[in-house]
């Protein structure tokens, strides 16, 4: 008995040993020999969600329609990216991005809709510019639509995928932009949940990811319009200071990593979702009370 128990003893403790060694070194990599397509990916999210995506052992196909940054993003994020031009608003532009990731890599495994433009129209309802509606939702939700659309036509055949989609806060609540953009979001969100029961049935997941307000040439360019003059750099402190959560703001890598839990086998069972990263935000709206205490 006092032997076996010396050996029980010793056995734990060396367990215990190694899993703490392999806790304090070990990094698992979520993605390992997966393939992604990326819209958007030149800057910001998308680039931010291509070097996370990498790290953790995937493939990324850039797709972008700015040619030299987007060139310039694959050779910063080393030989597993690779850039292919891409104007979401090209239905053919699309169908080759996915045909070249399955060329090149055998396969597609997550395909990220997240190409997306901001709207400066004005924020009436009744100065609303019809044509440029119509080019913001070409970009937002027809290009959402096509990427989709050629993604389930490779992942179909392979009975599993996993489809992603930048939606908005924007979509999810009124008010905090004009109506164009928040629309287009709106949309993001729908189609999401529109084609997620066909997905269903061949194995394949998809989700929507609606940020707040991230600090991206995007959202800076946007409130130069509102501000100008203003440094960058106190225009990203304004959209830090709008966060709800205290000692909290939304960065890049927060979107980023809703995107590799989502493409991970973590999410293995959640589709058809819209996962908001705001701080609580759309979640409620605070009362201000001390008028009322007079
Ligand atoms: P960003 O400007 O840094 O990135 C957007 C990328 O999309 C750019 O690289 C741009 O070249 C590309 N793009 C634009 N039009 C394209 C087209 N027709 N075809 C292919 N690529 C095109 O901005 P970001 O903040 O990283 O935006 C990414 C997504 O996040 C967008 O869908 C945006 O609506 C959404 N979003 C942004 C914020 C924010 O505050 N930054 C908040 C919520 C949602």
């Amino acid at each position: 008995i006092r032997s076996r128990c010396r050996i029980i003893i010793s056995t734990s403790r060396s367990s215990f040993q190694t899993s703490t060694n392999k806790f304090s070194t070990h990094f698992e990599r979520k993605l390992e020999g997966k393939v992604a397509v990326i819209t958007g990916a030149a800057s910001g999210i998308g680039k931010e969600t291509a070097a996370k995506f990498i790290k953790h052992g995937a493939k990324v196909i850039v797709a972008d329609i700015q040619r030299q940054l987007g060139q310039e993003t694959a050779s910063e994020l080393g030989e597993n990216a690779t850039f292919v031009p891409c104007d979401v608003t090209n239905e053919s532009h699309l169908s080759e991005v996915v045909d070249f990731a399955v060329s090149k890599h055998g396969q597609l495994d997550i395909m990220y809709n997240n190409a997306g433009v901001a709207c400066r129209t004005p924020l009436s309802i009744v100065d609303t510019d019809l044509a440029q509606f119509d080019r913001v939702m070409a970009i937002n939700v027809r290009g959402v639509m096509a990427g989709i659309k050629h993604a389930a036509r490779v992942m179909i055949p392979r009975g599993s995928g996993c489809i992603l989609c930048t939606g908005s806060v924007t979509g999810v609540m009124g008010g905090l932009a004009q109506p164009t953009y928040s629309t287009t979001k709106s949309c993001v969100i729908g189609i999401v949940r529109s084609v997620t029961g066909e997905l269903c049935k061949h194995g394949i997941r998809i989700n929507c990811i609606s940020p707040f307000a991230v600090p991206t040439a995007f959202s800076l360019d946007e409130m130069k319009e509102y501000f100008p003059g203003v440094e960058p750099q106190d225009l990203a402190k304004m959209i830090y200071n709008a966060s709800e959560l205290k000692g909290a703001y939304c960065e890049p890598t927060d979107v980023a990593n809703a995107a590799l839990f989502l493409a991970s086998a973590d999410a293995k069972f959640i589709s058809g979702q819209n996962l908001v990263v705001d701080g609580g935000f759309t979640s409620f709206k605070s009362l201000n009370f001390s008028h009322l205490v007079q």
